[in-house]
């Protein structure tokens, strides 16, 4: 099923007849708003038939007279995996690259780092780039989010865990402030325009995925190449912080990372997942 958050954080699913299905009344009723993925998912196990009926018998709002948000504005934690690609390990060192100056160490070594959730941002908004005189790069990547409280699992354990996926942005502002500095702007962590939920995703170590600029693409590879696999991440991460239902995983970058400015158009593709576009502006 994919899952939306749309007009005023309004919870829905995409229907067997395109449209928009509202889901919001399977939430509490005094839900903080913001909070209605995390309640959902929390209640998963419980709605998830009456989520199917829904879907099946349709008739929602059409998705053109919709505005599509962030499929998970804020959970409790949003976690991202360093370097957890080699030929991206390569192209930040190297003779020619950004950091040429120091070795790259990768998620072996790094392990993880923590983006503020007030940075995430979905298909309604752009990305600002907020300094005119510093470089902003994009980094492809898929998004994880977590079904239920995760904590000491096993690699094999993982998946289970695993409440669905999203097409994520990591924005990177390169420089000598730290990482979780540069990667926390506003506006820094888009996602969306959905969540798939994980049944719908056969398998989560071969998932083909590329981003284009300007139509032009820049970053092609699949999930089979990453260092540490999704399930590992997840393993590895829950031996040390309680992964929470609705917490987001961004799960490495591979090569091809490159800089954007304002004017530009970003797009995601996941076929298996989903496909987001986000505009580039000046924070004015
Ligand atoms: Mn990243």
């Amino acid at each position: 099923m994919k899952l939306f958050v749309y007009d005023a954080q309004r919870l829905g699913v995409e229907a067997t007849d395109a449209t928009i299905v509202d889901l919001t009344d399977l939430v509490p009723l005094h839900t903080e708003p913001k909070e209605r993925m995390n309640a959902l998912i929390r209640a998963w196990d419980s709605v998830r038939d009456e989520v199917a009926r829904r879907s099946a018998r349709g008739g929602g709002a059409v998705r053109s007279t919709v505005t599509v948000r962030a499929p998970q504005p804020q959970p409790r934690n949003l976690i991202a995996a360093p370097i957890n690609y080699h030929k991206h390990q390569q192209e930040m060192g190297g003779g020619s690259g950004v950091y040429r100056d120091r070795p790259i160490l990768d998620v072996t070594v790094r392990i993880g780092f923590f983006k503020a959730v007030t940075s995430i941002v979905g298909p309604d908004a752009c990305i600002q780039l907020p300094m005119p005189d510093r470089r902003f790069d994009h980094e492809a990547e898929v998004g994880v989010i977590i079904g239920k409280e995760t904590r000491g699992v096993s690699e094999a354990e993982a998946l289970d865990h695993v409440f669905g996926f999203t097409p994520l942005l990591d924005i990177t502002l390169r420089g000598e402030e730290d990482r979780s500095w540069r990667k926390s702007m506003d506006t820094f962590t888009p996602i969306g325009p959905h969540i798939i939920t994980a049944d719908e995703v056969p398998d989560p170590a071969n998932l083909d995925f590329w981003l284009t600029v300007n139509g032009q693409v820049r970053q092609k590879a699949n999930t089979s190449q990453l260092i540490w696999s999704i399930a590992r991440l997840v393993s590895e991460y829950s031996q040390v912080v309680t992964l929470q239902p609705g917490d987001i995983i961004a799960t490495g970058t591979p090569e091809g990372v490159g800089q954007i400015v304002p004017g530009d158009s970003v797009t995601l593709t996941i076929p298996a997942v989903g496909e987001l576009t986000m505009p580039v502006v000046s924070r004015a």
